[in-house]
């Protein structure tokens, strides 16, 4: 029996059903109410009320709004059945701990990137992150085309989740600093907020990664505790007001070539939610990832023309360093690889895959930038 709010309205009007009675029907809840998009409940149907635990400032620009729209996503197309309340980091729990807290049960959903996980399971950033690896093409493309999601399932089944890609930032710069970068020995002694294997390989060249919450890093250029830091791209960067500290904006950010975010979900949850809502968090995680990365993608853009006409001068990192960096990088990588069956098998799948992606790019997008939307006025030094 299917009851519509209509019907349920138009019983008490005509009395043909008795309060009491509906209360005990559906079990002493009051379904009849309207949900916030205002479509009407099937009363029969069983209500979800979730919690998502973020790692994110509270409605962190982009990264944190797209949480709050994938709750209002869930909930619209689940006519109100699933309800997800988002909280940012440090609401419900401290930021670090919701993957633990999703995997216990504390919350049902959760936000991050995998490569804040690598201390529990070190493949794990390997679907986040990794210095020299793919970018958000490519690894949407290995994770959703080439075997990578398959991976990710199996590493996070032994952690009670389920993982989705939800959002990537595109390729990230390479961050602000207070002096001229022209060669390895110039990030010798260098105190650089830079998270995760990107610090593991500026501490191999030498220079100190310095961990500092997001709040901290202005006061921390400005008192030089830190000479340099990276953070996201132009339009981040530009509202942590960074143009303002620091001198030298460089690119590329070859530390996070393409991070990608990701929703987890409590499995033994989401194994018994029906197939159609299982569809429907699965659905509203692929909009967020597309939504994501164009947000990223269209707020950059804007926020970089803003950059430039302020004067602010873009920097490449010479290519000699490129390389030094790049060969820290493969050793860091060897390092985990050796300790950890699983990060090898996965780390063998991503640089496979890696390989043949970057072959197809090099013919077609690379050509593309260079020859066919090659803007001369942004010819860097
Ligand atoms: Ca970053």
């Amino acid at each position: 029996m299917k009851i519509t709010r209509k019907s349920f309205f138009k019983g008490i009007a005509l009395g043909t059903v008795s309060l009491p009675f509906l209360i005990r029907a559906f079990g002493g809840k009051n379904y009849a109410q309207e949900d916030s998009t205002g479509a009407p409940n099937v009363l029969t149907a069983k209500q979800y009320r979730w919690k998502m635990v973020t790692t994110w400032p509270p409605n962190f620009p982009i990264i944190g709004e797209a949480c709050n729209k994938y709750a209002e996503l869930v909930e619209k197309m689940s006519g109100g059945r699933i309800r997800i309340r988002v909280y940012g980091g440090n609401e419900l729990v401290p930021a670090l701990e919701a993957f633990d807290t999703v995997r216990t049960g504390g919350a049902e959903i959760g936000s991050g990137a995998a490569y804040y996980w690598a201390g529990k399971a070190p493949a794990a950033q390997f679907f986040a992150s990794v210095p020299f690896g793919m970018n958000a093409q490519q690894l949407n493309a290995w994770i959703i085309g080439g075997g990578g999601l398959q991976l990710w399932e199996e590493l996070y089944r032994d952690f009670n989740l389920v993982p989705m890609a939800g959002g990537n930032t595109g390729v990230q710069m390479g961050g602000w600093f207070n002096r001229e970068i022209n060669s390895i020995e110039d990030l010798k002694g260098l105190k650089m907020r830079i998270p995760g294997l990107g610090g593991k390989v500026l501490e191999k060249a030498g220079g100190s990664p310095v961990l500092l919450a997001g709040g901290e890093i202005y006061t921390g250029l400005e008192r030089g505790i830190l000479d340099a830091t990276e953070w996201l791209g132009p339009y981040h960067d530009t509202l942590m007001g960074f143009q303002d500290i620091a001198k030298y904006y460089y690119t590329p950010g070859w530390h996070e070539p393409g991070t990608m975010l990701e929703y987890f979900v409590n499995k033994e949850t989401y194994d018994k939610l029906p197939p159609d809502l299982q569809a429907i968090l699965q659905t509203a995680a692929a909009w967020s990832n597309l939504w994501t990365l164009s947000q990223m993608e269209a707020k950059n853009a804007e926020a970089l023309t803003t950059l430039l006409e302020k004067g602010v001068t873009i920097r490449r990192f010479p290519k000699e360093l490129i390389n030094q960096l790049r060969q820290y990088t493969n050793e860091v990588i060897t390092g985990i690889i050796d300790n950890d069956p699983f990060s090898r098998r996965v780390y063998e799948s991503y640089d496979s895959f890696r390989n043949k992606a970057a072959n197809y790019s090099l013919i077609t997008e690379k050509e593309f930038y260079d020859k066919i939307q090659k803007n001369s006025e942004l010819d860097l030094g």
